[in-house]
Formats: C-alpha cells, structure tokens, sequence
C-alpha cells in the first residue's frame, strides 16, 4: 500500500474512532498477513452472493498494525483522498 492510501486509511480510521477501526478487531503484523485474512473472507459464499459486504486490509492509526474491515466505496475514499488534499493545502499556504 502506497503512502497516500495509509494517510487516507489513517484519516478514515480516526474519524470512525479507536472503538470501531481498532478496538476489539484482530491484529496482523504485516499487510501481508491482513491482506490473506481479508483475501479468505472475501472468498466466503456470502461474500459471493452480495449478502455479506467485501473486507480490506488496513494500517490502524492507533495500535499500528493491520486490520481488516469492511471496504471502502469508491466515494468514501474520495473524501478521505480529499481531506488530504486539503490539509496540505492548508499547511502550505
Ligand atoms: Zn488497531
């Protein structure tokens, strides 16, 4: 994952707060290890069928390791691409 989707994953998960992007979510080490546990659940019957949403790995701006939640629309990551956009505008001017 590139640096500016951890910052846009970091902005999501601080604005869902510690109890919901962290909390009681399981811990991988590495992206590498989220990404296959994100990989088998999405590999799920249920996922296939649209019954369940799909899941992504994620760095956690809080405990600093990854999880895996649900995924992001294309539009939630606008705005969080978006936010970031803005606060370098801001930190420059
Ligand atoms: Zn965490």
């Amino acid at each position: 994952m590139n640096i500016n989707d951890i910052l846009m994953h970091y902005r999501a998960a601080r604005e869902a707060g510690p109890e919901s992007a962290c909390g009681s979510k399981q811990a991988h080490g590495t992206e590498e290890q989220a990404d296959r546990h994100a990989a088998h659940l999405n590999g799920r019957v249920e996922v296939k069928l649209g019954q369940r949403h799909r899941v992504e790995a994620y760095p956690c701006p809080f405990c600093f390791t990854w999880h895996v939640g649900r995924e992001m629309t294309f539009a939630e990551r606008e705005q969080w691409v978006r936010a970031s956009d803005c606060e370098q505008r801001k930190n420059s001017a």
